[in-house]
């Protein structure tokens, strides 16, 4: 028996970055130590990198280096320049190219193995194209919305579904003549089929609203981590399959998850509804809203240096107003004076699944004092003050009561079960579903008007005054 030293290493570098993976994953499900996971999953990618240069033979190391610098520089510096508000469209286009990547490793295997290529290799190449042409050309239609570099709105016409059916219905037929022929079909058959996979990506995204986006996302990226999975059986590598079921796994939960939250099945989001509003900032007034008290910066403050306990409630508008840091301040001022500050956190506040998370960690908010929704709810009939920061849907309580609102039977937060709701933001006008919140003219409940950074920070000014 000889022992093969090379393909040893070989294997443990890959054993190495899959239980890096996994470990990753399961390190990012808690705040505390998801920092942690991103870094192990990063260096189980660099071993990956290693061991897959180390066994490439067949082409220049200087063709596979450059496109790692300059794949790398792109990352590094897009990653570093993103605003937290534009996270989700930065998300879609890494995504697009990962499916983008599984639909080229197709195309070189179609088009420079020898045919015919057994049974494994044509049907994971002709699903591996299909799946990831469409996962690419759908992200990057996602990201045009997410930008606004298109219209946001849903693009609808008469017999839509027909004519998807059609594409649809082609790229089976062109794919089942691929696999019986195991690739011996001139090349026009593969070209059409991945040119109908990448029409097909457009035409599913183009009729859900933008703000729908994050979730067909989520749903995308699962879509581009089955196609690098089933790229592996091409490619013989037990990396791609385990890595990419990794992907495609929790893909699936996360929109799944989402769904939940939002209290919305996934087929309700992918054909219209509530987000064909076009969501967003372009959200209308509340005009019908009245009877609505507004209140002061003074008064408020009294209020929360007096309390026993308060609990923010940050939503989407504190991301928007970057006003973390000083809900930090504010709340270090309030403890001091002995007040327990608690952060209620809704599973879809923001625009992208962990947003409010993310936001509260970067400004070293003790991850102890972050409370999931079933965890605080319990708390509001015992907290003095629910300081809602940016939040408005999942505060509404239409969602509990309202049998005819969007958001019936969505899950939210209790803040009107506290003694005092204070709810900063800039005007009426409405969160992302686009419709009023009764919350705003219960009679505990006050609005501060104002940016939330100015708003907040005013607070702390004024709490160490009083
Ligand atoms: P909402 O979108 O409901 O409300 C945000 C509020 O923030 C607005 O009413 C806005 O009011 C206010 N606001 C905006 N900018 C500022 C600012 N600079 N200062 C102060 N206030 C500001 O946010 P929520 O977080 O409550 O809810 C999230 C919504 O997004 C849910 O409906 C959820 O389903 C949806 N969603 C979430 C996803 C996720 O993964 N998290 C994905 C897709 C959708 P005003 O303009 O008056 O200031």
């Amino acid at each position: 028996m000889t022992f093969d030293l090379q393909s040893l290493l070989l294997d443990a570098a890959e054993l190495a970055a899959i239980v890096l993976f996994i470990l990753g994953l399961r390190f990012l499900s808690s705040p505390a130590t998801a920092r942690l996971g991103n870094r192990l999953a990063a260096v189980g990618m660099l071993i990956a990198l290693v061991a897959v240069l180390y066994s490439t033979h067949a082409l220049g190391w200087w063709a596979i280096l450059a496109g790692i610098a300059i794949g790398a520089a792109i990352g590094f510096f897009s990653a570093l320049k993103v605003k937290m508000t534009a996270m989700p469209q930065m998300v879609a286009l890494f995504n697009g190219a990962g499916g983008g990547a599984a639909g080229l490793i197709s195309s070189v295997e179609f088009f420079v193995s020898v045919h015919p290529y057994g049974w494994t290799i044509s049907v994971s190449l002709v699903l591996s194209a299909i799946i990831g042409c469409l996962s690419a050309a759908g992200s990057i239609v996602a990201f045009l919305k997410l930008q606004e570099l298109m219209t946001g709105r849903p693009i609808t016409y008469k017999g839509q579904q027909v004519v998807n059916g059609i594409v649809a219905l082609g790229i089976v037929v062109l794919g089942v003549m691929l696999i019986a022929t195991q690739g011996v079909d001139p090349a026009w058959v593969f070209l059409a089929m991945l040119a109908a996979a990448l029409l097909l990506g457009v035409f599913f995204v183009l009729p859900i609203g933008g703000a729908d986006m994050p979730v067909v996302i989520s749903l995308l990226n699962s879509f581009t981590g089955v196609a690098v999975a089933i790229t592996g059986f091409e490619l013989n590598s037990n990396l791609l399959i385990i890595s990419g079921s990794l992907v495609g796994a929790s893909g699936t939960l996360l929109t799944i998850l989402m769904g939940k939250a939002m209290n919305r099945p996934l087929t309700n989001v992918l054909f219209g509804a509530f987000g064909s509003g076009g969501g967003m900032e372009t959200s209308t007034s509340s005009g019908g809203q009245q009877n609505v008290r507004a209140t002061s910066v003074e008064d408020v403050a009294v209020m929360l240096a007096y309390a026993q306990q308060v609990v923010v409630v940050p939503g989407y508008g504190m991301a928007v107003a970057q006003a973390q840091h000083s809900v930090r301040e504010l709340a270090d001022q309030l403890e001091k004076r002995g007040v327990a500050v608690k952060y209620a956190i809704h599973p879809v506040a923001g625009r992208m699944p962990g947003h409010m998370n993310v936001l509260l960690a970067e400004a070293n908010v003790p991850y102890n004092q972050l409370y999931d929704m079933d965890d605080i709810n319990p708390e509001f009939p015992r907290t003095d003050v629910a300081l809602v920061i940016g939040a408005n849907d999942v505060t509404n309580p239409a969602a509990r009561n309202v049998a005819s609102s969007p958001i019936y039977g969505m899950p939210i937060l209790d803040v009107d079960k506290a003694q005092n709701v204070v709810v900063l933001k800039r005007s009426m006008r409405s969160g992302f579903a686009g419709i009023e919140n009764p919350l705003y003219e219960l009679p505990n409940c006050s609005m501060l008007f104002g940016d939330a950074k100015a708003s907040v920070s005013a607070l702390t000014a004024a709490v160490k005054a009083v």
